[in-house]
């Protein structure tokens, strides 16, 4: 086993790193990441594509890095030390998201309308599943949005909410039932929505906790929204099979990006632990803060190494389901661990808005809620153990599924 780190990779790190920080960071507070507003950063992504730090995840011919998904592991940390950071270089969820959907599933004159002016950072996109009550939310098989054909049509009716990014979005990625009667994962369909399609609209940003990021968090309303058949994304009934698609590597983006935040956190706090004294001596001579220190450090260590080896397993061709799931829940929960204790260290200070850590914990939050709440994750991990234990099959694998450590 090797975990050294290829130097060009290391190389493109360091040089996010330094762009973060120099170019990013002091704009932090002058520019309306919420607002969705793209030429407000046409500067600083210029920058970044003229650095060659853009979009790195994409192949190079959509003027990307080629870094693959572990190559992305050591990248998004770095671009996600700042929440303004994965906006400048377009890796930012959703539109990350969807441009790995579209590279996965787009027909080629999709790939061209879509996927081109998007890896071009012209566009914004959103991703549209879930439904307020009583549709389909943690459970996608309780989705109620409805395709319909008419002639070389699909008539499109149904509600969604928390649709990130849907205000100033170019399209939207839909999921609606085509099938009602067909088997439970082979119901729903993938459209290609445009937004300013007669049949879309967006009813409202909703107010939530943090920043709500670039054009916020919609409900948006299908009302006879009317598309042609060739908007539909891969197969009819392919509609749970893609999401997954989206989901999985999605999942370990988001952790990529939020150990990012959740060091920066880390880093504020130690820096902080020196300087200010309390008792006779600095915070950091107290050992219940060093514990503070150590204990965050290690969750950041066991977070990248769990976000390495899922994106390992999906590298090579596995669909990495445990991995996935058991990564999902521990970052997430590691990383809200990671900042509270920061905000702690930083005492009053830690709740104030004059350092990042303040947004970082509202922000954070609803990470152990989006992509699958960290019940449902552990409810899907638990099932593999108890199938696993009903078979009479031994452990296998770093996770217990595969890899073989064991007999394999
Ligand atoms: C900031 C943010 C951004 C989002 N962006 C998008 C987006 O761009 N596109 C999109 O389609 N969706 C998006 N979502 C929606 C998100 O994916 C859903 O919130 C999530 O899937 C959970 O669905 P729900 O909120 O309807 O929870 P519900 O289904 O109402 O569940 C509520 C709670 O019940 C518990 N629960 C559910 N199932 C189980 C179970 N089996 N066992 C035990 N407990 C359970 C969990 O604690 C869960 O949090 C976003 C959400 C947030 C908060």
């Amino acid at each position: 086993m090797d975990f050294s780190i290829p130097p060009e990779l290391n190389d493109l790190a360091a040089r996010v790193r330094r762009f973060v920080d120099d170019e990013v960071i002091p704009l932090e507070n002058e520019i309306d990441v919420e607002a969705g507003d793209i030429a407000a950063i046409a500067e600083l992504r210029a920058k970044a594509k003229a650095e060659g730090l853009w979009a790195p995840h994409l192949p190079r011919e959509f003027g990307g890095q080629d870094t693959g998904l572990m190559g992305m592991c050591l990248v998004f940390e770095q671009a996600g030390r700042s929440l303004l950071g994965p906006l400048a270089l377009n890796c930012a969820a959703p539109d990350e998201g969807t441009m790995h959907l579209l590279l996965m599933a787009a027909r080629q004159a999709q790939l061209e309308q879509y996927l081109t002016p998007l890896a071009n950072g012209e566009i914004r996109s959103c991703f549209a599943m879930t439904e307020p009550a009583p549709g389909g939310g943690s459970d996608p098989t309780m989705l109620r949005t409805r395709a319909e054909r008419r002639g070389d049509s699909w008539i499109i009716n149904g509600d969604k909410w928390f649709i990130t990014g849907a205000d100033g979005a170019s399209f939207s990625v839909v999921c609606a039932v085509t099938d009602p009667d067909a088997p439970a994962h082979s119901k729903a369909s993938l459209f290609i929505v445009d937004t300013d399609n007669p049949g879309f609209r967006v009813v409202r940003r909703t107010p939530v906790m943090g920043s709500g990021g670039a054009g916020g968090h919609c409900e948006v309303e299908l009302n006879d929204c009317e598309v042609a058949d060739d908007a539909m994304l891969g197969g009819e009934g392919e509609g749970f099979k893609l999401m997954q698609v989206r989901l999985g590597p999605a999942r370990l983006t988001h952790c990529m990006r939020w150990i990012g935040v959740a060091q920066r956190s880390l880093d504020i706090a130690a820096s902080r632990a020196l300087e200010r004294e309390a008792f006779g001596g600095t915070l950091a001579e107290h050992q219940s803060i060093q514990w503070m220190l150590a204990d965050s450090e290690m969750d950041l260590y066991a977070s990248r190494m769990m976000t390495l080896h899922a994106a390992w397993r999906i590298s090579e061709g596995d669909q990495a389901r445990q991995e996935t799931s058991a990564c999902k829940v521990f970052v997430a929960e590691a990383i809200n661990r990671v900042i509270d204790r920061s905000v702690q260290i930083l005492g009053a200070l830690g709740v104030t808005q004059y350092t990042p850590v303040e947004l970082f914990f509202r922000d954070a939050r609803a990470f152990r809620i989006y992509d699958g709440p960290s019940e449902v994750h552990r409810m899907v991990v638990a099932r593999r153990i108890l199938r696993r234990a009903a078979d009479g099959r031994q452990a296998t694998g770093l996770t217990g599924v595969a890899g073989g450590l064991v007999g394999e």
